[in-house]
């Protein structure tokens, strides 16, 4: 009898599922190539959404049948890909701030000096001047850049110029002696204040934990709080903007962000892309009881404003020749980085915040730093027990080949961004020899093992734009497109994977694959049609390729008007 009432009911379902009662969409996509990112149903034509959710997926004929004259709103995606909406699983969100010197991709430091002097003439005496994304290996002469190209030009304003990894910063006379910096001050733990091999001075380079010395001594702007809240809004609405003009519909913010900002946004309808937000990695059991309050009020369950996870550092970064590594760099063999922390200490606040069922993140960068990583969350499983706990592994950038089958055994994600691959290689062996560059970025070995992996961008460090990271992905040449088959090819993986992982992949990172990251029945609706076929154009044509349509929960939030 009961085997009679389930074979009945299935029947009933696939009769709803077949008959011509179907229901009505608020918005469908026909004539699309779908590349769906379901294994079940890799490929289709058409999707049809209702509120925020996919309702259907199939050939244009069967979605045809969701579509009501008057009520459903009908995109013709005439041939063109569509893809989940990108989730970028790395990225420092935030306002962007409309005065910022940008210098991403300077290749002539002199540079420098016209635009501070530019932004000086603009601002009043004592007022900060900010800017950066600099990388000196880009320079024709790849030397750090100093004081000396913006003294002359801001005698009565503090500069700061970070470098592109954020991990060091130029900064002016001004500062330093705002400061107290002087030629007699030492380095602190886990910090360098660069100084000139023959006269001892300060260049102005200041690296990791010495940039907590930095007092800029700026004197407050003459803005009104009305102004400066109103400036950042708009800065919100900007960075905003930039994210759904290139598809980006999901964004995990590492560390802490503006819950209540964000909040406010959605509030006024304004909100167009996911947020996940987290808080710094601690083991007092006080502030993680306050975690605990704060990821109650934007829980997992959640699909807009969520809690994250809780993020440390562990080391630096290559380019500033601070990521902690096991035997020195090869071109400084002084040093083999730096350890933000001690590993005991390291240890203890992982054992902790994981004992407390939060998720951890973990910026690791040299082939130490990523062991280190590893080895704590092997402790923590082995003293807690086995959860599913997805720690993260953000940037995972230098491995020893042996810890790279330690993902899948520990659950870790690889949480990755392509671009780094390609803007880091030109300095990477230089740094530490072509021996342990074979662990670097290591995409296809860690597929290969089993690892879960996560895309992202780190912008600002990196542009927001995803098709740098796929273009990365597939390529491993440098943004010009070299020739030959690029760097440690071996690792290059297809052009199908790298869109899972900045959709699917960085969708398990946040506990959400079951709703988000595929094109799939019951699915949130965040979706990307693109001008060109990723899947077939050469190279070339990769970066250069544009968001047509962006699609967050079932709503239009960006189109190019073709
Ligand atoms: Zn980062």
């Amino acid at each position: 009898m009961k085997n009679i009432i389930i074979s009945l009911s299935t029947a009933m379902i696939l009769i709803t599922g077949s008959c011509d009662k179907k229901e009505v969409a608020d918005l469908v996509i026909l004539n699309g190539k779908v590349l769906t990112i379901d294994k079940v149903k890799p490929a289709a034509e058409a999707i049809a959404m209702k509120g925020e959710i996919i309702i259907a997926v199939g050939s244009t004929a069967e979605i045809s049948g969701y579509v009501k004259e008057g009520i459903t709103k009908v995109i013709d995606a005439g041939g063109r890909l569509v893809i989940p909406g990108f989730n970028d699983a790395h990225v420092h969100f935030g306002p962007l701030d409309p005065d910022y010197i940008e210098l991403r991709y300077t290749t002539d430091p002199t540079v420098f000096t016209e635009k501070v002097r530019a932004q000086v003439e603009k601002s009043t005496p004592g007022q900060l001047i900010r800017g950066g994304h600099w990388e000196h290996e880009m320079f024709t002469d790849k030397k750090w850049p100093s004081k000396d190209l913006i003294d002359k030009v801001s005698p009565e304003n503090p500069v700061l110029l970070s470098r592109a990894d954020g991990h060091s910063v130029l900064v002016n006379s001004y500062v330093l002696k705002a400061s107290g910096i002087t030629k007699n001050t030492p380095d602190p733990f886990g910090g360098e204040i660069q100084k000139d091999p023959v006269t001892g001075e300060p260049t102005g380079i200041i690296k990791e934990n010495a940039m907590d010395l930095i007092r800029t001594g700026e004197k407050n702007t003459e803005r009104t709080a009305d102004q400066e809240a109103e400036r950042i809004w708009q800065g919100y609405l900007l960075a905003l903007k930039d994210a759904r003009e290139l598809g980006v519909t999901s964004i995990q913010i590492p560390g802490s962000a503006d819950f209540e900002a964000y909040e406010k946004l959605q509030n006024e309808g304004q909100l167009t892309s996911r947020i996940d937000i987290g808080e710094p990695l601690t083991g007092d059991t006080v502030i993680l009881n306050k975690y605990l309050l704060r990821i109650k009020k934007y829980p997992k369950e959640g699909n807009w404003i969520r809690f994250g996870y809780l993020k440390a550092f562990i080391d630096g970064t290559i380019g500033s020749g601070t990521a902690l590594m096991f035997e020195p760099f090869a071109d400084n063999p002084a040093t083999s980085g730096l350890a933000m922390m001690p590993y005991e200490d390291f240890e203890r606040m992982v054992v902790a915040a994981d004992k407390y069922g939060f998720q951890i993140g973990v910026h690791a960068i040299g082939d130490k730093g990523n062991n280190w990583t590893l080895n704590a969350y092997e402790k923590a499983m082995s003293v807690n027990g086995k959860r599913d706990s997805r720690h993260r592994d953000e940037h995972t950038q230098t491995l020893l080949l042996s810890d790279i089958p330690r993902f899948s055994k520990l659950g870790a994600i690889a949480s990755m961004q392509p671009t780094h691959c390609i803007s880091d290689k030109k300095f990477y062996e230089k740094r530490i020899g072509s021996e342990r560059s074979k662990g670097a970025y290591a995409w296809k070995s860690l597929a290969e093992s089993g690892a879960n992996m996560a895309f992202g961008t780190d912008y600002p460090v990196e542009p927001l734009n995803p098709m740098e990271g796929l273009y990365a992905s597939v390529t491993r040449k440098d943004r010009l497109g070299e020739e030959g088959e690029g760097w440690f090819p071996d690792e290059k993986i297809s052009m199908e994977k790298a869109i899972e992982y900045y959709t699917l992949g960085a969708a398990y990172a946040q506990f959400m694959e079951e709703r988000k990251g595929m094109i799939k029945q019951g699915y949130l609706a965040d979706i990307v049609i693109t001008d060109k076929d990723l899947l077939t154009i050469p190279e070339n044509e990769i970066m250069k390729t544009r968001v047509d349509y962006t699609i967050t929960g079932g709503k239009i939030v960006y189109t190019s008007g073709k």
